[in-house]
C-alpha cells in the first residue's frame, strides 16, 4: 500500500449527531470540540497526556501514544470521521487510519508538511515564492550555500521543529561548522534559508472542502516575542492589494495540494511588498484564534465543515480584532486582573474575549490562551495591551 495517498471523499456528507475523532487533544483539539459541539457533534480524542484540553469538552479521550497501532484502531471504530489538531501525526498511523476509518484529509498533506524540503517544492509547484533555499548534507554543502544567499541566513532541520526551535541563524560564514554540528551535523536532514528582511509577518488560513470550493480568512498581522506568537492584528496593516495578493496565493497553494479543511499559510512580507511563504499548517493555526470573535465563522467552526462536507461560509470581518496570547508567566497577572473587575475599566467601544485553555500548570513559555480584543480600531486594542502591563517582557 502507498504510504501517502488521498482519501476518496465522495462528497460525503458528516451530519450533526455523528462522532469526530480528534488525533491529538489540545488547545486546537479543545477549540475545534468546542465549535462542533454547538453544531450538534460528538467527539473522542486520542492524547497520551490524561486530561488533555480536548477531553474536557470531548465525550471521551483515549490515553494512548500518538504511534499505538491497537489505540487508533480504537479511535476508528468510534470515529465516523477523523481529524487531527498537529501535523507531526506519523503518515503510518494516517495510512492505517485511512483504512480503517474515514480521514477525508488523508496522508499526504501531512507528509508534504511535515518536511520543510517537501514543503517548499510543493509550494513552488503552485506558483508561489519562497525564499531561495538550498539542500544541506554535508558541512560542504552548506559552506556553498552560505557563498550562494550570503549572510545572515537561516539554518534549519527540515523536520520536527516549530517555535524557532531547530533553527540557526548564521550571521558570519565562520559560523558555518557550529551551525552544522549543533543541528545534528548531518545526521538530520536541513534546509538552508536566505535570509528575508521582512517588513511584517502575516498569515492567512484557507478551508478547502471536500468538493474543492476554498474560502479564506483575512490575512492576519503576527507578531512574535521570543519566536512565540504574541500578537494577531486583523485587519493587518498591510495594503489592500497585497491582503488580496496573499489571500489568493494561500488558495493557490490549498488548491494545488488537494488540501481538506484547514490550511495555514504563514508569509513574509519585504518593504517592496513582494510576498514569500514561510510555513504551512494543514490544521487550525495561532494566528487564526481571532476569527472567533471578529469573523462570521471561526477557522474551527469552518474546518469541522470542511472535513465533514458541509458548504463553507464565506468568512467576513465584523470588527478590527487584536489576539493576544496568554502565556503560563501571564497567567496570574491577568487572572488577578479579570477576577477583580478590570473589564469594568475598559476603554469604549473596546470588548475583552478571554479564552483559557484548562490547562493546570503555567508553566513560562506554555500557551495557556488568549484573549480577543475586539475594538473600533486596533491601535487603541493595541495600546489597552501595552498599558495593562501583563505581556511586559
Ligand atoms: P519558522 O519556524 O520557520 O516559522 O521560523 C520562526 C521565525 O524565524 C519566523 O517567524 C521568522 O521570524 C524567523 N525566520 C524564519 N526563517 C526566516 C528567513 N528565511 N528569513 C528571515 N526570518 C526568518
Amino acid at each position: 500500500m502507498k504510504s501517502q495517498q488521498t482519501q476518496n471523499t465522495d462528497n460525503r456528507v458528516i451530519a450533526p449527531g455523528a462522532t469526530i475523532g480528534v488525533l491529538g487533544g489540545g488547545q486546537l483539539g479543545r477549540m475545534m470540540a468546542l465549535a462542533g459541539r454547538a453544531m450538534g457533534y460528538r467527539f473522542v480524542t486520542l492524547d497520551p497526556t490524561p486530561d488533555a484540553p480536548c477531553s474536557h469538552i470531548a465525550d471521551r479521550q483515549i490515553v494512548a501514544e500518538y504511534s499505538d497501532a491497537q489505540a487508533a484502531r480504537q479511535l476508528a471504530e468510534l470515529s465516523d470521521v477523523i481529524t487531527y489538531e498537529f501535523e507531526n501525526v506519523s503518515s503510518e498511523v494516517a495510512a492505517m487510519l485511512m483504512e480503517q476509518s474515514y480521514v477525508p484529509q488523508g496522508s499526504e498533506l501531512l507528509h508534504t508538511t511535515q518536511h520543510r524540503l517537501r514543503e517548499k517544492r510543493a509550494i513552488e509547484a503552485a506558483g508561489v515564492p519562497v525564499a531561495p533555499y538550498a539542500e544541506i548534507k554535508t558541512l560542504s554543502d552548506l559552506e556553498h550555500a552560505i557563498q550562494r544567499f550570503g549572510t545572515p541566513c537561516v539554518l534549519k532541520t527540515a523536520m520536527g521543529g516549530y517555535d524557532g526551535k531547530g533553527q540557526f541563524v548564521i550571521r558570519q560564514p565562520e559560523q558555518a561548522g557550529q551551525a552544522f554540528e549543533t543541528l545534528g551535523s548531518g545526521k538530520v536532514e536541513l534546509v538552508l534559508e536566505q535570509f528575508i528582511h521582512f517588513h511584517k509577518e502575516i498569515s492567512v488560513i484557507a478551508a478547502r472542502g471536500t468538493d474543492g470550493s476554498i474560502r479564506t480568512f483575512p490575512p492576519a498581522e503576527n507578531i512574535h516575542v521570543n519566536n512565540i506568537l504574541h500578537l494577531s492584528i486583523v485587519p493587518a496593516r498591510i495594503p489592500q492589494e497585497v491582503a488580496a495578493e496573499a489571500q489568493k496565493l494561500a488558495e493557490a497553494i490549498a488548491s494545488s495540494m488537494n488540501a481538506v479543511g484547514l490550511l495555514a499559510v504563514e508569509m513574509f512580507l519585504t518593504p517592496e511588498n513582494k510576498l514569500y511563504v514561510n510555513e504551512l499548517a494543514p490544521r487550525p493555526h495561532n494566528s487564526g484564534h481571532y476569527t472567533q470573535d471578529a469573523c462570521t465563522v471561526s477557522q474551527f467552526e469552518q474546518h469541522i465543515r470542511a472535513v465533514c462536507g458541509l458548504p463553507l461560509p464565506k468568512p467576513t470581518l465584523l470588527t478590527p480584532v487584536v489576539m493576544v496570547n496568554v502565556l503560563g508567566e501571564h497567567m496570574q497577572p491577568l487572572l488577578n486582573w479579570f477576577t477583580n473587575g478590570g473589564e469594568r475599566e475598559l476603554p469604549e467601544g473596546l470588548r475583552v474575549n478571554l479564552h483559557l485553555y484548562g490547562k493546570e500548570e503555567a508553566k513560562t513559555g506554555r500557551k495557556m490562551g488568549h484573549l480577543n480584543i475586539t475594538c473600533d480600531d486596533v491601535e487603541t486594542a493595541l495600546q489597552w495591551v501595552q498599558q495593562l502591563g501583563v505581556w511586559e517582557a
